[in-house]
């Protein structure tokens, strides 16, 4: 039987499911990405490192919501922390000043010295966007360079060129900016430059030219969490967004926590100007933190305007005057609480992490040596991918997008046969709750599938 076939033979229940789903939901999901042919599948419980399926299927899972559970699921310590905050604050919600949001700080500032001052968000894509807008008042320059195919939410400005087909992306030395869906307004192609990867020569260019529009840089310091900037390139760009009075960021909301404790700064040296963080930091929780240089950050603290009522003022001052952030679930208490027992277990936890994942991709390295197949697992810290390819380094997206994606598609629907969970062509994540024993039974369900190809 192909294993197409025998996947969608083991979740009958999930496409039933999804066909019920969809007549509520386009496409039956709630986010485009939880959505997979040939059909999703829908789970019911979660445990530990396990995801169990409406099906009655066991899964290792190494998605854990892409990257966000280092813990794993349903953490003994996040779950106590999180009633003790219901029970002693007495409430979920204070929409006032508290205890947590000082607390996470130093937390935060303990590991990420950059991080001067910081505020909180929602959501990973709402720190991108607060960091970007106060690059860009503070520059005053409105326009913003990212790199082809880097993520950093779901707005117009930075949904640009995140994973353009290759005939429509340009050359590679000067990327055209792409836009990635529909509805967005056509002056994104040029407020937002496109900068090719791992090509200093080419940043520099690009960048010198447009210095007068461009306030930010945006960079995931390893692309998807697992293309590594290399050490020159990066600290190229950052020598010469300080020469171009650049606001240089790190939207670390993937790569934080989980390349290093203290994230890509940790792990390349280097101090950016603002960082975005998210995901880990939450605890499974929706959260976001924005951090950086006080003289950026004060520029959202509260002034003469809505915020600050000043009697001998009898109008508003301009809303230009005024950097605005707010959200009513800003700095929420349960999810910092949640986030503060994350830090605790990680503090003592996560080299356990990080040497069970080089554990796991040194023996599927062997493992693909041993087949004669030209697959490399690739990456740092807690998270890799795997790349069907001959190349010794991939170093940017369209070395990624050349690699055999119908491939690595189809091994991963058949590792799902076999009980591991990836959505395809996703990243491998670890957490705390992984052990010796999941890596034993995902190197066979590898050698049994390698074996079937
Ligand atoms: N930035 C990066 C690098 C991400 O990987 C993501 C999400 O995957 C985001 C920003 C957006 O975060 P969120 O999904 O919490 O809005």
């Amino acid at each position: 039987m192909d294993g197409d076939q025998l996947y969608k033979n083991q979740t009958r229940h999930s496409q039933l499911f999804m066909e019920k789903a969809s007549t509520v939901m386009p496409g039956g999901v709630t986010a485009n990405i939880k959505y997979f042919q040939p059909n999703p599948i829908v789970m019911q419980k979660a445990n530990g490192a396990y995801l169990y399926d409406v099906d009655g299927n066991e899964y290792i899972d190494y998605l854990l919501s892409y990257g966000a559970l280092m813990l794993g699921h349903g953490n003994k310590t996040i779950k106590e922390a999180i009633f003790e905050q219901m029970n002693n604050d007495g409430t979920l919600l204070f929409g006032t000043p508290h205890r947590h949001e000082i607390e996470m700080a130093h937390r935060i500032q303990s590991l990420y010295p950059s991080m001067k001052k910081l505020r909180y968000t929602n959501s990973g894509t709402e720190a991108t966007l607060l960091a970007l807008r106060l690059a860009k008042a503070y520059t005053q320059k409105d326009g913003l360079a990212k790199f082809e195919g880097h993520y950093h939410g779901g707005y117009d400005e930075v949904l640009v060129s995140v994973n353009p087909s290759l005939n429509q992306a340009g050359p590679k030395e000067e990327p055209y900016s792409v836009l990635e869906s529909k509805g967005m307004a056509s002056s994104h192609t040029q407020k937002t430059v496109i900068l090719p990867f791992n090509d200093l020569e080419n940043c520099e260019k690009i960048l010198r030219k447009k210095q007068k529009d461009i306030g930010a840089l945006i960079i995931e310091p390893l692309q998807g969490g697992f293309i590594r900037a290399e050490q020159p390139f990066i600290e190229g760009l950052r020598k010469l967004t300080k020469e171009l009075g650049i606001v240089f960021i790190f939207d670390e909301v993937k790569t934080g926590f989980r390349v290093a404790l203290g994230g890509a700064q940790e792990l390349y040296g280097i101090e950016p100007d603002l960082t975005a963080l998210g995901k880990v930091i939450g605890g499974g929780f929706p959260v976001g933190i924005v951090g950086g240089l006080d003289d950026i950050m004060d520029l959202s603290a509260p002034r003469q305007s809505a915020d600050v009522f000043d009697p001998s003022q009898s109008q508003k001052s301009d809303a230009a005057d005024v950097l605005f952030h707010s959200g009513t679930y800003n700095g929420h208490p349960t999810i910092l609480a949640a986030g503060l027992a994350t830090m605790d277990v990680l503090t003592k936890e996560s080299s356990n992490v990080f040497e069970l994942t080089n554990e796991l991709k040194e023996q599927l390295t062997h493992l693909f040596k041993t087949k004669s197949i030209a697959m490399k697992a690739v990456g740092e810290g807690s998270i890799f991918n795997i790349v069907l390819t001959n190349k010794k380094k991939i170093l940017d997206y369209r070395e990624l997008q050349s690699s055999d994606l119908y491939m690595r598609r189809k091994i991963d629907l058949r590792l799902m046969t076999e009980g591991i969970y990836t959505k395809p062509l996703n990243r491998y994540s670890l957490s705390t709750a992984h052990t010796e024993k999941e890596v034993e039974k995902t190197i066979a369900a590898f050698e049994r599938v390698l074996d079937g190809l």
